[in-house]
């Protein structure tokens, strides 16, 4: 029976593909690429350094692991000495994550695109965990910069809104998180954390109003798009990560981090962050 019982382990191992998916938007130069390279290099450290050859012009599907020593979701409460964190070395976690271009035009084309499909998606293999907002918290002190992300974080939460409302309300734990990874730490320019989040939801706030304003005026003339939606509530309330969170069931989280200082304590512990945010979706 050996022949046949590895045989099927093999079977199965092959025969169920890694289901867990994540989606990495974000605008252009903000590190995805630099992030998935560094995902798959440390995925297979045997290898030599990851040759990929990705474009900043489609979107790019890589297969990771999930540091073994990484808690997830169902083994948070597992002790050091828990052997089955030696299985979790042999045979690590994996997840995978799609990388999308960040251009303006591309973005919609593509990045929206490809959340509007994977968040509709009910077949095992295409659903979505989470999604990866990746910002350059250096760049983020430009106004333009800051307005040109903070309208693509929105429309990004609009979608997983409009998602989230039209769910049955049983469904209401499988609403789809967002980690807005604030990349590049190490630079002494980037903003804190803190006062990124602080200026998303500033600047969405914004967006929010003159959006709300236009569709008043718009509703005048009788020709408003019942499509259209406000993100969070209609309320003259200032728009807030935790007001989504409460009004929609949304969850947004900051967290800091550098993809060049992987394994540097000093900028934010790297990756580390991330991928505990990650593994927390698994
Ligand atoms: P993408 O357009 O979002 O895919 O961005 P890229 O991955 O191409 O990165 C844009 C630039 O930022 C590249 O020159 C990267 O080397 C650089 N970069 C990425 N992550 C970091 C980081 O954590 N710190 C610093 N200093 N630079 C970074």
């Amino acid at each position: 029976g050996v022949p046949i019982t590895l045989h099927l382990i093999f079977f199965q191992a092959v025969a169920s593909p890694p289901s867990s998916n994540f989606l990495l938007l974000g605008p252009s130069g903000a590190g995805k690429t630099a992030f998935t390279t560094l995902l798959e290099a440390k995925s297979s450290p045997a290898s030599k350094k990851s040759q990929s050859t990705h474009t900043s012009q489609q979107s790019t599907l890589v297969t990771v692991s999930l540091p073994p020593d990484v808690p997830t979701a169902s083994n948070r409460y597992r002790s050091v000495n828990d052997p089955s964190l030696k299985e979790a070395a042999r045979n690590p976690i994996k997840y995978r994550v799609r990388d999308t271009p960040g251009h303006g035009k591309l973005r919609v084309s593509q990045g929206l695109s490809e959340l509007q499909a994977m968040a509709q998606s009910k077949d095992i293999k295409t659903r979505l965990r989470g999604v990866v907002f990746m910002v350059d918290t250096a760049a983020l002190v430009g106004e333009a910069t800051l307005r040109d992300t903070a309208t693509y974080l929105h429309d990004v939460l609009l979608v997983l809104q409009k998602r989230a409302k039209n769910g049955s309300s049983s469904k209401r734990t499988s609403e789809i998180p967002v980690l807005v990874a604030a990349n590049k730490q190490d630079l002494f320019t980037a903003l804190p954390p803190g006062s990124v989040k602080e200026k998303l939801e500033a600047e969405i706030d914004r967006i929010r109003k003159s959006k709300n304003k236009g569709l008043l005026d718009a509703s005048a003339d009788s020709t408003l798009d019942d499509d259209e939606e406000i993100l969070g509530n209609d309320d003259l309330e200032s728009f807030s990560f935790k007001l989504l969170e409460h009004e929609v069931g949304v969850k947004v989280e900051v967290v800091g981090g550098a993809v060049k200082g992987d394994q540097q304590e000093e900028y934010g512990s790297g990756v580390r962050r991330w991928e505990e945010w990650i593994g927390m979706c698994l």
